[in-house]
């Protein structure tokens, strides 16, 4: 037997594994089955290059639990190791002292550490997180080798010798420590091995399962077809995901199954995917689907996982794919994406930059297929991507860019167009008299529905703009267009909305009778909304009264609630004005001889039917109102 010790400079390493791993003691399991994925595929290798002419036979690694003992193994009949390679891999490299184990695999700023957790590997060592004894038995593939037993019990010593082993490959055996007793479990380290080792390319079993199948032409009693159940391995990952496959190989329904596959909680089917196939200047191999997007974006994120061939790493793509993308679904697969490094660092990677400029072209490729191919079936799907492609927009200047050519805008009535359609189809009916371009929208086409009519009414067309991301699109839409602003359809009376070159209109209100009917209106505003009054001559056959909300100040009110950065305006509440319509019958007739009750009911009347078009009548006010109108009828 030989024994040694450690080569441990600034103290043992054990501590500080346990110290900066803390929070993903889980990747140990990663970590043991990659090897023994490398050293299969290295064995592959060798034979299919002719170096050794070893029987390759069943590759399948093995895991199993001894729940008694309190051990995990992890077998496989990859290359195994040599006596002097297990000096060399595991003794020398690991053990190489704690400050070179840091600088090594942690980057060389401690600041850094907290940032990588998790996403690098910490290889062999990773055990002992979990593990206070670790043993290996490897028997190497070449001719003469001789077994090796190596064991370390977490202490900077470690012993080697002699092993019985006869079968080719490498078994580890973990010790669980008292504190990692958790995995020891079987749903446990079935539910991880399911998680990082989803579809490494080997088979790993785990345990076995029961499978029922049917006994042909044999049934009971009751004319039941009878089963025959069996136990056989349980193949705990899928080693041929179609990502690793030709997008001409697949069908439809294969990307579908493998969306299932995927995410078996999710009952909505993608819209749509999109193969990425990559192998030059960089690797990269993935599927993403367009899902179903709802208004409400936070909660959808992180659903692409990554992956570094084929070994799970991470379903937080934050840093490696633009912000927008994260919306997606799918996989990604490409080694060529640094885990050894933090999040921040990332972005900066030139490899990472190719990879998600690649997959952000991708995507606006496929949005432009699907539109220039079928205009019809893409606007059917408009409602489902265009968040998406908003927020893409507004984040992504090259998204931006390419964009224009399939970014659609939807009217109230469910038409669509380019923007480029768009300003064509409104130019005549809704240019100023400055020639600037008015873009009308609603932000609720039931809250708004009287404004829309009002505004069709006058020929003009309502765009509707209501999702959460909405608010700033159009913001955004302003300033990258040139001579077109955007109108709420509330922001002013349809008549004003736009503003013509021709003549004022005449009020027939003189000023003594103007500043009594704001007098009439301004006492019976009710003291809890914020309206303010104002007598405009307007139209004899528009309303005689009409809720609006400027557009600026509104816009203001939305993006403070938002949290858009003018807090300061959060306190003000809305702010709506009340257009009294000088010149309408009803009002001029307020101002004649009408006795005061008439009138008060009147003006209480009207000022309610405002305040109902912006939906600001509630409670008491409400049944008033009510029952006011019962009396009229009456
Ligand atoms: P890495 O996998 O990044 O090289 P590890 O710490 O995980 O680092 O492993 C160190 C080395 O030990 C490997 O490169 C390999 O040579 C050897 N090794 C580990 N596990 C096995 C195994 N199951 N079979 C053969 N060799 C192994
Ligand atoms: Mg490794």
């Amino acid at each position: 037997m030989q024994k040694g010790t450690i080569n441990v400079q600034t103290g043992n390493i054990f501590p500080i594994i346990k110290k900066f791993l803390y929070s993903e003691h889980e990747i140990f399991l990663r970590e043991l089955v990659s090897n023994a994925m490398d050293a299969t595929t290295k064995l592959k290798k060798l034979v299919s290059l002719g170096q050794t002419d070893v029987e390759l036979g069943d590759l399948t690694i093995r895991v199993e639990l001894d729940i008694k003992k309190k051990t995990l193994k992890i077998i496989d009949r990859g290359l195994g190791m040599t006596e002097e390679e297990v000096q060399k891999y595991i003794n020398e490299i690991a053990f190489s002292g704690a400050e070179d184990f840091v600088k090594k695999y942690m980057g060389k700023d401690d600041k850094e550490i907290s940032g990588i957790i998790g996403h690098f590997g910490l290889g062999f060592y990773s055990s002992f997180m979990v593990a206070d004894k670790v043993e290996i038995k490897t028997l190497s593939y070449q001719p003469d080798a001789k077994a090796v037993k190596w064991t370390c019990d977490g202490s900077p010593d470690y012993t080697m010798s002699d092993a019985k082993k006869t079968e080719r490959g490498t078994e580890i055996t973990l010790h669980f420590a008292e504190d990692s007793i958790e995995f020891n479990d079987e749903h446990r380290i079935l539910d991880m091995l399911r998680k990082f080792c989803r579809f490494l390319p080997y088979p790993i079993q785990f345990g076995m399962e029961s499978k029922s199948e049917k006994i042909e032409g044999e049934t009971d009693e009751e004319g039941n077809p009878k089963y025959n159940t069996t136990e056989v391995p349980r193949i705990v990952n899928n080693p041929d995901p179609i990502w690793k496959k030709a997008p001409a190989e697949l069908k439809d329904e294969d990307y579908k199954a493998f969306y299932r596959e995927l995410y078996p909680f999710t009952f909505e089917e993608p819209l749509f995917h999109i193969h990425i196939n990559v192998d030059y200047p960089f690797n990269l191999n993935g599927i993403l689907y367009f899902p179903k997007l709802k208004k409400n974006i936070e909660v959808q994120k992180n659903k692409i996982q990554l992956y570094c061939n084929q070994v799970f790493v991470t379903d937080n793509v934050e840093n490696i794919v633009p912000d927008f993308l994260t919306l997606l679904h799918g996989v990604i697969d490409s080694p060529d994406i640094p885990l050894n490094v933090s999040r921040s660092y990332l972005q900066g990677d030139p490899n990472v930059k190719k990879i998600s400029s690649h997959i952000t072209k991708k995507v606006a490729d496929k949005l432009e297929e699907l539109f220039k191919t079928n205009r019809e079936d893409y606007e059917k799907k408009w409602d489902d991507i265009r968040v998406f492609i908003r927020y893409g927009m507004l984040t992504n200047e090259s998204f931006y860019e390419r964009a224009d050519k399939f970014a659609l805008l939807n009217d109230t009535d469910g038409n669509h167009f380019t923007v480029e359609e768009y300003r064509e189809k409104v130019k005549e009916a809704q240019t100023d008299k400055n020639g600037n371009l008015v873009l009308l929208y609603a932000s609720d086409a039931e809250e708004q529905h009287t404004y829309i009519s009002a505004a069709k009414a006058k020929g003009y067309s309502v765009l509707l703009m209501d999702s959460v991301i909405d608010v700033h699109f159009i913001d955004f839409l302003e300033r990258k267009l040139e001579k077109a602003t955007f109108k709420r359809v509330d922001a002013e009376m349809a008549d004003k909305l736009i503003e013509k070159d021709k003549a004022a209109v005449v009020s027939k209100l003189n000023e003594e009778e103007t500043k009594q009917v704001q007098e009439f209106f301004g006492s019976s505003i009710p003291s809890d909304v914020q309206v303010h009054v104002q007598v405009e001559a307007l139209a004899d056959d528009d309303a005689p009264v009409g809720m609006i909300q400027p557009e600026f100040l509104r816009r203001m009110n939305d993006m403070s609630q938002m949290g858009g950065g003018m807090e300061y305006m959060a306190g003000m509440g809305r702010s709506y004005t009340l257009l009294v319509n000088a010149n309408h019958p009803t009002i001029t007739g307020l101002v004649d001889t009408m006795d005061e009750e008439k009138r008060k009911a009147t003006v209480s009347q009207l000022i309610d039917l405002a305040l109902l078009s912006q939906g600001l009548l509630k409670g008491e006010k409400l049944s008033k109102f009510i029952q006011r109108s019962i009396d009229i009828i009456k």
